[in-house]
């Protein structure tokens, strides 16, 4: 089936706007991405015809509510291949899904001399709530070197393994190179070791499809507006047995069974871990987009991509300039240019319509490993970008570098 992506951006009304007096060229998909007319509709729906609380009433509003919120989880349990919905807590995002683990798990389980493992390619979201949590227990962070490719350096994180490690939190997709982990292999050694597994997978799941039962992660984390749904909602999956252990983090209203002044007794999963009213239409949303992304054929959606970044790779090699960071092989290439500032460029670019992003794509110590002090420019696709965007970021360094 070939791929029609003139049509299927008709979809995303924000694709289709000026921007300083260009066709807008959208580049900036890992940081955030457009929205279907489908997930726009869904957040209109719901506020104009079921806007209710979730849950508690007995009047038809919110019944329709609740129903389209908890089939919204059963969207998302189906979307990551988890056993069922009871295995998917909402949260506002990636980084709360991170502190809600590392606060309810970490807080509660680690102590003096436990260590955890991240990599040298973590967001902040995925190393700064660790280094609470190392700080409030004695906990030890240690951390997964790069090779001279800008890669996990397998042999290094096998040494790294050891009984004291008790976590491994790892991103499956670097956000700030495109590149993808070898999230299979370091779960493994995790497990030989006895080590629970996070996997951040913000930067994956709108790229491809995931399936954490055969991951075999204990957690896995991502936001709902870099997979074409709104902002503000958020998944964390979690194995039932160990969410069944661990104590719940934000308390209050909706997460109870039972309460008096003298105790209070939780409620079940997923609603343990959900506590005050939730963001009911981000949810309803990210259903939607579920819905968009299962009404095509995701393989196809892959392969377009990849060509993208082929083509944007060629054409960055081609300029004697241009260093590429790494080697990208999903969403994402960060480059830099010879004596050019990247917000210099960007600013340039923008000037052309192009939206790209630079600085340090919230991973600092990544930077700094990789003796980028200035960070890099960061170009990311989504499946709605075309060779055109791509030839119109090219000529739009060219016309650029006419400036410095
Ligand atoms: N982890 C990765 C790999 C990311 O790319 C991001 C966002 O850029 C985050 C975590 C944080 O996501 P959010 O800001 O949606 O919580």
């Amino acid at each position: 089936m070939a791929l029609d992506i003139h049509t299927l951006r008709l979809d995303f009304p924000a694709l289709a706007q000026s921007v300083n007096g260009h066709p807008l060229v959208y580049l900036d998909n890992a940081a955030t991405t457009q929205k279907p007319q489908g997930v726009l509709d869904a957040l209109n729906h719901y506020y104009q015809s079921q806007n209710a609380n979730v849950h508690r009433a007995a009047h038809a509003l919110s019944g329709q509510a609740t129903h389209a919120f908890e089939a919204a989880r059963s969207k998302v349990a189906r979307f990551i291949h988890a056993p069922d919905a009871k295995h998917i807590i909402w949260t506002r995002g990636t980084t709360e899904a991170i502190n809600l683990v590392a606060y309810s798990f970490g807080m509660h389980s680690l102590k003096a001399g436990d260590e955890i493992l991240l990599s040298t390619l973590e967001h902040h979201a995925n190393i700064v709530p660790w280094q609470q949590v190392a700080a409030a227990t004695g906990a030890i962070i240690k951390v997964i070197p790069l090779t001279e490719h800008a890669e996990l350096d397998l042999t290094a994180a096998a040494a790294l393994f050891s009984t004291r490690t008790r976590l491994l939190a790892i991103s499956q997709v670097s956000n700030a190179l495109g590149v993808i982990n070898p999230i299979k292999e370091l779960i493994a050694l995790a497990k030989q070791v006895g080590a629970l597994t996070l996997v951040d997978g913000a930067q994956a799941v709108g790229h491809f499809p995931v399936d954490v039962q055969a991951l075999d992660c204990d957690f896995y984390v991502f936001s709902g507006h870099k997979m074409f749904g709104p902002t503000g909602i958020g998944v964390l999956y979690g194995k039932r047995a160990l969410l069944e252990q661990m104590p719940p983090w934000q308390t209050g209203g909706e997460m109870i069974r039972q309460v008096s002044f003298e105790h209070t007794s939780f409620g079940e999963l997923p609603f343990k871990f959900e506590a005050g009213t939730p963001n009911i239409a981000g949810a309803i949303g990210l259903g939607a987009a579920i819905d968009y992304l299962s009404g095509l054929d995701r393989s196809i959606l892959a392969e377009h991509e990849q060509s993208l970044l082929q083509q944007l790779l060629a054409g960055l090699t081609a300029m004697p300039d241009v260093h590429i960071i790494g080697r990208p092989a999903a969403g994402a290439v960060s480059f830099i240019i010879d004596d050019v500032h990247p917000q210099d460029l960007a600013t340039l670019l923008d000037m052309q319509g192009i939206a790209v992003r630079t600085g340090h794509h919230c991973a600092m110590p990544l930077m700094q490993a990789l003796g980028l002090s200035q960070g890099t420019i960061r170009a990311s696709l989504a499946f709605y970008n075309t060779a055109d965007d791509i030839a119109a970021l090219l000529a739009g360094i060219d016309k650029a570098r006419e400036f410095f």
